[in-house]
């Protein structure tokens, strides 16, 4: 059984998402196909997941006679045939050809559509801007649109993108209406996805629900299996977080040979990552690693998602912990560039979500801004008919002007210091995030080692944190968050970097500090986190942290070499026992074990 438990909380399946809306399949029985070009283009569009070819086949015969064709029926065929276009993998004509069909159709429902498709093209592109401008769009458009199957599409789109931007409780309450109304040949398992996903996503997730069986069931029943197996994939990890890893390996053992038969890549890549992660909990590394190699090999090639991360980590442990150092270097790098990547791939969506918010707040201060300098334009001609008795209301009016752009300069400002933050900010905490702590230690390492001055890293973990969570609840969990940040910030000095790496893990660099002034800080704030307790009205909850110290000296400058090392003494602190520092003396790059220091309080936790 490993000691310190994989850093990743949550699976983020962009694809997967997009193709299950693009996918959309609808259930219908085979009927003589009509022959009227208006009911034959309808009939395609219904059939165009179930019976492809023959789709395909419509659209290029009616494709072949345009002038037969009214103006409304050549509209449909254009959204038919560009929806193929993406469906086939060519998203750049695709989106183009959606656009035309949006700026050209008289067609409200049409254009509806074709800008639901387009969001799910855009998003697939990692095209974000684009995306939630497109979104705004879509939610303008919605309560005028009456079509009830173009209504579920458009809601499920604003759904999946919103919860890609983290705004889960938006997502949720679109998801509500698709379960409160959906088309005729849907059900309510696509509107149960989302409001289960978006509720894992959010990390709120307290217990399973058995929503979340009602939620598979429903899917099974109405032969989507991919959304099925997609909701078993947020229960399995969930599992995994709780700890009954055991519970998840069964679920997806159960699902793996139909994730296989759909052969769906990304769906696949995830199971093996689940998988690989799970084995790990349970101390079965030969099963992880052939799960871990196995999502490597599923992943969507050039691009970084979670679960490479995650099976890079779980290959980089595993070495780790056979002793394998070169190995284990070579993971742990590819597992910081993953991770990098997916991180940055976050940031990317939540930063294109509010700098569409941003614009849409624009306009609205260029409205009101408008309004502004017409009432003014109108003082002053009212003004000047009556011949100007006294200049005193013009002074009024251009004060009153200058203070409205005043107030408007001041909140586009506040709204774009807001999102930078934002980006760079573990929402919880206020401390660094992960990857801006990455950026921040590598630049501040970079300068240390320019300017040959010392540098040290410590990685912080709370001990048994799982337990605190479980007896006391989430809510006095994140308390403990916060106060374990408060307490080390107080031994903080400016120039250090300080982070929330994952759940209750946390890192912090030194610069300009020696080890031995690094193990004697780390001790500092050690026993700070052992003695401050949370007063709760439940009581006094304590916690302590085990640390791992790696310096300059001797890993070297580079982030990733010190943070498999100061990881190494970590994992050491926490078999020894927990509530120490532990100093490794680059143990990951092949000394005797014996070369560790450990130096912990009189009293151990
Ligand atoms: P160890 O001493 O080996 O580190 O044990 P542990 O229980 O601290 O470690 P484990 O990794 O098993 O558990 C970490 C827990 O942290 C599991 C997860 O539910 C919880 N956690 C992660 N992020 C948050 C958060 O934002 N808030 C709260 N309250 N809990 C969180
Ligand atoms: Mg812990
Ligand atoms: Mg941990």
């Amino acid at each position: 059984m490993s000691a310190v438990r994989l850093r990743r909380r949550a699976f983020w399946c962009p694809a997967l998402l997009l193709a299950c809306l693009l996918f959309a399949a609808c259930a219908l029985g085979k009927a003589a196909e009509p022959v009227d070009p208006g009911q034959l283009l309808a009939h395609a569009d219904k059939i165009k997941t179930i019976d492809h070819p023959r789709f395909v086949q419509i659209i290029n015969d009616l494709g072949a006679k345009p002038n037969s064709l009214q103006p409304a029926q050549l509209g449909y065929l254009r959204f038919l045939e560009a929806w193929q276009v993406a469906y086939s993998g060519d998203y750049d004509l695709g989106g183009r050809l959606l656009t035309q069909v949006i700026d050209k159709s008289d067609d409200p429902v049409l254009r509806f559509r074709a800008t639901a498709t387009l969001i799910n093209i855009l998003g697939i592109g990692h095209r974000y801007d684009d995306a939630f401008a497109r979104l705004a769009q879509l939610l303008d458009q919605l309560p005028t649109v009456n079509d009830a199957t173009a209504r579920f599409q458009g809601l499920g789109e604003a759904a999946q993108v919103l919860i890609a931007a983290g705004q889960y409780d938006q997502a949720a309450s679109y998801a509500e209406q698709m379960i409160a109304d959906y088309p005729k040949g849907e059900t309510t398992c696509k509107g149960m996805f989302f409001k289960l996903h978006a509720l894992f996503k959010s990390g709120r997730l307290q217990s399973l629900s058995p929503d979340f069986a009602e939620g598979v069931n429903t899917c099974v029943g109405a032969g989507e299996v991919l959304v099925a197996n997609t909701l078993r994939a947020d229960i399995a990890a969930f599992d995994i977080q709780q700890g009954a890893s055991r519970e998840a390996i069964a679920l997806l053992q159960t699902n793996y040979a139909d994730v296989r038969r759909d052969q769906y890549p990304s769906l696949m890549s995830q199971f093996d990552a689940l998988m690989a992660q799970a084995y790990w909990e349970t101390g079965d590394s030969d099963h992880a690693r052939k799960s871990a190699i196995s999502a490597i090999n599923m992943s969507i090639k050039s691009e970084y998602t979670e679960p490479l991360s995650i099976a890079y980590d779980v290959l980089y442990r595993i070495a780790k912990e056979e002793g394998n150092t070169r190995a284990a270097l070579d993971y742990h790098e590819q597992f910081m560039a993953a991770d990098k990547g997916h991180l940055n791939d976050i940031t990317a969506r939540t930063l294109a979500y509010q700098m569409v918010r941003q614009q849409v707040e624009d306009k609205k201060i260029q409205l009101f801004d408008l309004s502004r300098r017409n009432q003014i334009l109108q003082l002053q001609q009212e003004l000047d008919r009556e011949a100007v008795k006294t200049s005193r209301t013009y002074i009024v009016a251009l004060l009153l002007l200058l203070a409205s752009i005043g107030f408007l300069l001041y909140r586009l400002r506040r709204s774009q210091l807001r999102f930078m933050h934002l980006a760079r900010r573990d929402g919880l905490t206020g401390i660094c995030n992960r990857q801006h702590f990455v950026e921040e230690a590598t630049h501040a390492l970079r300068y240390s080692a320019k300017s040959s001055r010392s540098a040290c890293l410590i990685l912080i973990d709370l001990d048994h944190f799982k337990t605190v969570n479980d007896t006391h609840g989430h809510a006095v969990g994140d308390h403990v968050l916060k106060r374990t940040v408060a307490v080390c910030q107080r031994y903080l000095r400016s120039r250090d970097v300080f982070g929330r790496l994952g759940g209750e893990e946390f890192g912090i660099l030194f610069p300009e500090c020696g080890a031995e002034q690094a193990l004697a800080r780390a001790e500092e704030i050690r026993q700070a986190i052992a003695e401050v307790p949370l007063d709760r009205d439940a009581g006094h909850v304590m916690v302590t942290a085990s640390l791992g110290v790696a310096s300059a000296e001797r890993s070297g400058y580079n982030l990733h070499r010190l943070m498999v090392d100061a990881d190494d003494a970590l994992y050491r602190a926490k078999r020894e026992g927990r509530n120490r520092v532990a100093t490794a003396s680059s143990a990951a790059s092949g000394r005797a074990p014996g070369d560790l220091e450990i130096s912990y309080a009189g009293e151990l936790g």
